[in-house]
């Protein structure tokens, strides 16, 4: 009797540890409601030449998920996992999320921005580093991968300098927005439309400086809204103008920029 419990027990006990010994979850089913705690991507330059942008992302406390590489053709390496924060955005706003780096991933595309170096921001394109047409065409399929697996918005990809505009310039004036928009990736205005509401701005007059601040803050950026261009604001602006219309980035609101603005924050409210 005694031997018969003994074995029982035994047994019991066999079945328990065999239990224990296949780890804490049992069974992986997969629930319907879910998303992915990834809602932006931020692009940025790395401001460094190649090997030094590798240093630093690897082994100081800044990092991105990927870099683009300068070689020819560009490579992309991953240093972090998706699933981890890496930390490259910062102090960062965009609508009413702050400090983006839990819900982004970044991007590092090596590249020396400003090509002299200097307090001053160079106010003419042609004094920013070019991005080689192979970085482009890699990020381009990268960032669709990306958008694809967390079913990012377009209006999502963001730069550096949208979300931090009092600090950051990154990925600055020469980069191609609008080669992106061409693939459908980001957000882009209505040329013509654009056109047109330029003309009558420059006949007309621009809308108040009240109605293009909340413009800008309807879109995403962090802005007070104090009815005139205040130093704050006009850093604002020249993130916006570096995004959309980089051939002129003063942070001085003009027709062009303003028809823009408003044509995206048209597009922002037909879609809400
Ligand atoms: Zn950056």
């Amino acid at each position: 009797m005694f031997k018969k419990l003994f074995k029982s027990v035994v047994a019991i006990c066999c079945l328990v540890l065999s239990a224990c010994a296949t780890g804490p979850v049992d069974e992986y089913r997969e629930a319907k409601g879910q998303d992915s705690r990834v809602k932006y991507i931020i692009l940025h330059y790395t401001w460094e030449s190649l090997m030094d942008s590798i240093k630093i992302l690897t082994e100081q406390e800044v990092s991105a998920h990927y870099l683009i590489t300068d070689e020819e053709p560009a490579r992309v390496i991953q240093l972090v996992d998706e699933n981890r924060r890496a930390w490259h955005a910062g102090k960062s706003q965009w609508g009413t999320d702050t400090n983006l780096n839990a819900q982004s991933i970044g991007i590092e595309i090596v590249n020396l921005g400003p090509k002299q170096s200097g307090k001053k921001v160079p106010s003419d394109i042609n004094q920013w580093q070019a991005y080689t047409s192979s970085q482009i065409e890699r990020l381009i399929v990268l960032l669709k991968d990306i958008q694809q697996r967390h079913q990012i918005q377009g209006k999502n990809i963001l730069a550096h300098s949208d979300i931090a505009p009092q600090r950051k310039l990154d990925p600055g004036p020469a980069f191609p927005w609008q080669w992106l928009a061409q693939e459908g990736l980001g957000r882009w205005y209505d040329e013509h439309q654009v056109a047109s509401l330029t003309r009558k701005y420059k006949k007309e007059g621009l809308p108040s400086t009240l109605s293009l601040q909340k413009a800008l803050k309807t879109l995403g950026y962090d802005i007070e809204l104090t009815g005139d261009w205040t130093s704050k604001s006009q850093q604002v602006l020249r993130a916006f103008q570096m995004h959309y219309r980089p051939v002129k980035f003063d942070g001085r609101m003009d027709a062009q920029t303003a028809a823009i603005l408003m044509n995206l924050r048209a597009m922002e409210a037909s879609e809400n």
